[in-house]
This record gives structure tokens, C-alpha cells and sequence, in this order.
């Protein structure tokens, strides 16, 4: 039986995990906080939306996106309920500026542009002040939490505390390094942390039934309901390493919801969190064999939570069978070098 120590308690080192184990290897994941919060993906919203980067720019991430996109279904059969919601996103302009920006995006993605009030018929909650809209009908959302708790179910009996500072002392045939940010320290790849500042309001549930992307006065904005009442609310995107949350911050996340959204005005503040996207210099994740016994699956940057089952795929067979898929060649760990 093939030995293997993921390194990494994140989502992706989980699905990674939960996949070799439901394949027979012997597997164990180590991570200092393997009940904890530490994580890109305990700040993440969830939204699965393989249309967020520019398919002229990025081929073949758009490709990867797109692989792991249909990978969803079949990888929440296994998990039960972890709040894979297909309503759909609807995107949202403020203004006539905030229109013409927007606009650019929905004629990218090939969306129909939808009047205020067209966009007030599906989602009544939006502003009267919103000037237009378009439905990203296939833009789903996913709860990271909820993804997290179940990987980590699974493979219970799987999970060892412990902070990993050198390889070499862990005992298995092959090493996954999936430590998010902490990746970078172990391996001397690429990996950057891009910090992002995220808020959780909670209210009566059924305010927004959709994932709401908007821009209002420039203001970046989603909104992402979950079934219970909270709505979370995302996020900043700053070339920072530290953990502080700001006023600034904050401040334009929350004027952009209720410029959006006048009614999330009365729902409770409940979180405040800050998390750090591992980011690349070419913002494709990191995936593939570093050297006969290590294999890396980090780098995910805004879309680790989206990555996660084509990435426990394509890792799990290069583990098991040693076959590297197609999809692997534009991921190579070692193509900065
Ligand atoms: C604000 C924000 C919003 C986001 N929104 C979305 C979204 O809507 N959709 C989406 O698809 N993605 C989103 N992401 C991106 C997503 O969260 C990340 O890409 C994803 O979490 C990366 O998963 P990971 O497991 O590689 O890293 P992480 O989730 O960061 O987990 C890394 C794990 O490795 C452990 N670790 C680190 N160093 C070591 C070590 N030396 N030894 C052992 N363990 C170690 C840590 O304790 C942690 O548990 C968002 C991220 C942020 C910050």
C-alpha cells in the first residue's frame, strides 16, 4: 500500500486526502491546527465561478476552472450537505459609470444585460437606485466550512497535528506539500500571500436567494447567502502579508452591500476575518511532481475553493499511477525557474 503524507489540512490538502484514502493508499495529513481555522479557506465565500478569469488571458486555467466546475456534483454525492446552492449569481451596476464597467465583463462572459427592474423581479431586495444587471445563471456557491468539516470527517482518524518545517522527516513513499501560503517556506516556490478582508452578516433567511456580484460608486462588492440567514461579504484584494482587519476596508465592503442591498442595513455584523490567497506570479496554481518523492498541489490563489476536486483528481493519479493528465503541463511547480 502506497504511504503518503499530505502536508497541508486546507481544502485542498483534504480533497487531495479524502481521494488517495478512497482509493486504498495509506494516507495521512498533517497540519498544525487539523481543527482549526487557520486557512484560506475558512475566510473564503465559496463561489464557484469559473467565468471570474479572462479566458483570452488564462486558457488554460479557464480549462482547469472548467474541469473542476464539473467535477462539483459528484464531489458533494460523497460529502452530504455542505451548501452547493445552483441558484445562480446575479450581477449588479449602481451607476451609469458602474454600468459601462460592468458591461465590458457581461458581454465578455456572453451574458444578457437585464433592466433595474428586470434584476428587481428576480431578487426584490436590490436597491432602486441599481441601474442594471445580468444573470450568471451556472455561477454557483459552495460553503468552504461546511466542505472542511466533512473532508475532515472522513479522514478523522487521518489527521496529525503537526507543523511540518522539514520534508525529510516525514515517513511515507510519496509527500504532498499542500500547505496553501506555508508552501512557499517548505518547497522555495513562488507562492505569495494576497490578503483579502471578508465580513459575515446574519439575518432573517430569504433576503437574497442569488450570489450577488456588484459594483457600486467603483466599489468592488458579492454577496453570498447561505441558507441560514448569514450573508457573506467579500472581500478586499491587497498585496499584504499582515492580518489586520481596516476601516477602510471594512467600511467599503459594507457601503457597497447596502448601496446593493438597503436591507442588509439591519442584519447583524457577526464576523470579521482576514484571510490570504496563495497567489503565482502567472496566477495559475502550482500542481506536479517536484522531485522523485515530493509532489506539490498549492497556489491556488482565488480559486482554491473552485480547484479542489480537479485538483484531488489529477494529484491523486499522479500519486497512484504515476500518469500526469494533460491538464498538469501549463502547472508545472517548476516553470518559474
Ligand atoms: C478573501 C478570500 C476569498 C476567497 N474566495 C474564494 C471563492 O469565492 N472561491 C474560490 O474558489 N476560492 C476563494 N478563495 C481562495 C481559496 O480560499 C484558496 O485558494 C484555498 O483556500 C487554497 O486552499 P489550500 O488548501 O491550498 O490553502 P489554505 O486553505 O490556506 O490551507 C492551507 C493549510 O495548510 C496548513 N499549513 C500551512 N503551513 C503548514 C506547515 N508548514 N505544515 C503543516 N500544515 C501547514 C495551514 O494550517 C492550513 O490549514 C478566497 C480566498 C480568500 C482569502
Amino acid at each position: 500500500m502506497t504511504r503518503v503524507a499530505v502536508v497541508g489540512g486546507g481544502i485542498i490538502g483534504l480533497a487531495i486526502a479524502a481521494e488517495l484514502l478512497r482509493r486504498g493508499a495509506d494516507v495521512t495529513v498533517h497540519d498544525p491546527a487539523p481543527a482549526g481555522t487557520d486557512g484560506a479557506w475558512h475566510v473564503a465565500a465559496g463561489m464557484l465561478a469559473p467565468g471570474g478569469e479572462s479566458a483570452f488571458e488564462y486558457p488554460h486555467l479557464v480549462r482547469l476552472l472548467e474541469a473542476s466546475y464539473e467535477r462539483w456534483p459528484g464531489f458533494v454525492a460523497a460529502l452530504g450537505d455542505v451548501g452547493y446552492d445552483t441558484t445562480g449569481t446575479l450581477s449588479l451596476a449602481l451607476t451609469a459609470d458602474d454600468v459601462a464597467e460592468a458591461a465590458r465583463e457581461w458581454r465578455h462572459q456572453k451574458l444578457t444585460p437585464l433592466t433595474g427592474s428586470q434584476v428587481r423581479d428576480r431578487e426584490p431586495a436590490v436597491s432602486p437606485r441599481v441601474r442594471a444587471g445580468a444573470l450568471a445563471a451556472t455561477e454557483y456557491q459552495v460553503d468552504p466550512r461546511k466542505v472542511v468539516a466533512a473532508l475532515r470527517a472522513l479522514l478523522a482518524e487521518r489527521l496529525v497535528p503537526q507543523r511540518v518545517t522539514d520534508l525529510f522527516d516525514l515517513d511515507a513513499d510519496t509527500v504532498v506539500v499542500a500547505a496553501g501560503c506555508g508552501t512557499a517556506a517548505l518547497t522555495g516556490l513562488p507562492i505569495r500571500p494576497v490578503k483579502g478582508q471578508v465580513l459575515r452578516l446574519r439575518g432573517e433567511p430569504g433576503l437574497l436567494r442569488h450570489v450577488i456580484d456588484g459594483v457600486a460608486d467603483g466599489r468592488h462588492v458579492y454577496l453570498v447567502p447561505r441558507a441560514d440567514g448569514e450573508v457573506v461579504v467579500g472581500a478586499t484584494q491587497e498585496e499584504r502579508t499582515d492580518g489586520a482587519a481596516t476601516a477602510g476596508g471594512v467600511h467599503d465592503l459594507l457601503r457597497a452591500a447596502l448601496d446593493l442591498i438597503p436591507g442588509l442595513a439591519e442584519h447583524e455584523l457577526t464576523e470579521i476575518t482576514v484571510g490570504h490567497r496563495p497567489g503565482t506570479p502567472d496566477n495559475g496554481p502550482l500542481l506536479g511532481r517536484l522531485d522523485e518523492r515530493t509532489v506539490v498541489a498549492a497556489g491556488h490563489f482565488r480559486n482554491g475553493i473552485l480547484l479542489a476536486p480537479i485538483t484531488a483528481r489529477l494529484i491523486a493519479d499522479l500519486v497512484l499511477t504515476g500518469s500526469a493528465d494533460p491538464l498538469l503541463e501549463a502547472f508545472a511547480p517548476g516553470r518559474f525557474r
